[in-house]
């Protein structure tokens, strides 16, 4: 099962988090038909997204993170919440780069050079942005950066997506080892140590170990702090996207209107298809009328 581990080494200066988004990465993949390339791509950006949302205070508060970029996945947006409700999509499903020499996917060169924005929001409306270029686009180093330079927190991140042969999903997930403030030299020492030796997340995972046993492993003293599941739900509503259709004129409604088989709305964030029919679209009309006159 997918979830998220929170905890606390070395006397509270470092905080360690694991997230196993296995479940939620091939949710994606599938939903979004994600060649091997965007499906570690996105992946990555989910496991540090859930991680994020789940230092959030609120349950309405919702990390929002888009990397834009000049490589051919063009962009990869993800929205993660407090509750863990995490989903995303990248502008280009299909890429499949291959890394000549390290014959790894190269999520470097799919994203290129470009930039790193985390927001975070409450109740969906905007709040607080921040921005960083981006270091290699290999998304774990990026967000290390950004952590460092935006938060003033000095971190390590590790994530990964294992994919088999055919491009499925064998396991996904993320570790995020953060020096919270009087941490001390040792402390670092100890950090620099762990993730020196650390094997890639995502193999661990796939060898059988839990979040919660990854957790525990790394440090002596582990004080467990929370945890809680993480799985791939949209905000998206069929109010929602009937709010969107009714914001057009009345011109392009009557347009509309002409489709026989109605309107298809889909959700970029997880493919959801929603259709309104000739009727609904009837509806929106009579009523804009009416708020009219
Ligand atoms: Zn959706």
């Amino acid at each position: 099962m997918d979830q998220i581990i929170s905890a606390l080494a070395n006397n509270k200066n470092i905080r360690v988090m694991v997230a196993d988004v296995t479940e939620l990465v091939k949710t994606a993949q599938v939903r979004h038909q994600l060649f091997p390339t965007a499906t570690a791509a996105l992946g990555r950006t989910m496991a540090i997204a859930s991680i994020m949302a789940f230092q959030l205070k609120n349950d309405e508060e919702m990390v929002s993170i888009r990397i834009a970029g000049d490589g051919p996945l063009e962009l990869i947006r993800v929205d993660a919440q407090k509750n863990g409700n995490t989903v995303g999509f990248v502008g280009n499903p299909s890429v499949n780069l291959i890394n000549e020499e390290s014959h790894k996917l190269d999520v470097g060169a799919a994203i290129g050079k470009g930039q790193l924005s985390v927001s975070r929001n409450y109740n969906l409306k905007h709040e607080f942005t921040s921005s960083v270029d981006l270091v290699s686009g290999e998304i774990a180093e990026d967000f290390a950066f950004y952590f460092t330079q935006s938060e003033q927190l000095p971190s390590a991140v590790s994530l990964g997506v294992l994919v088999d042969e055919t491009g499925s999903v064998l396991s996904a997930g993320g570790l995020l080892i953060q020096m919270l403030p009087g941490h001390t030299e040792t402390d670092i020492l100890m950090a620099e140590h762990v993730v020196k030796y650390l094997k890639p997340i995502s193999q661990i995972l796939n060898e059988g170990m839990t979040a919660q046993e990854l957790v525990e492993s790394l440090f002596d003293e582990v004080e467990l702090v929370d945890g809680q599941p993480v799985q791939f739900v949209c905000h998206c509503s069929r109010q929602q996207m009937e709010r969107a259709l009714k914001t057009l004129s009345v011109e392009d409604l009557v347009g509309l209107q002409q489709e026989e088989q109605g309107v298809n709305m889909e959700c970029q964030y997880c493919n959801e298809h929603y259709h309104f029919s000739t009727d609904d679209i009837t509806e929106f009309i009579t009523e804009k009328y009416h708020a009219k006159n």
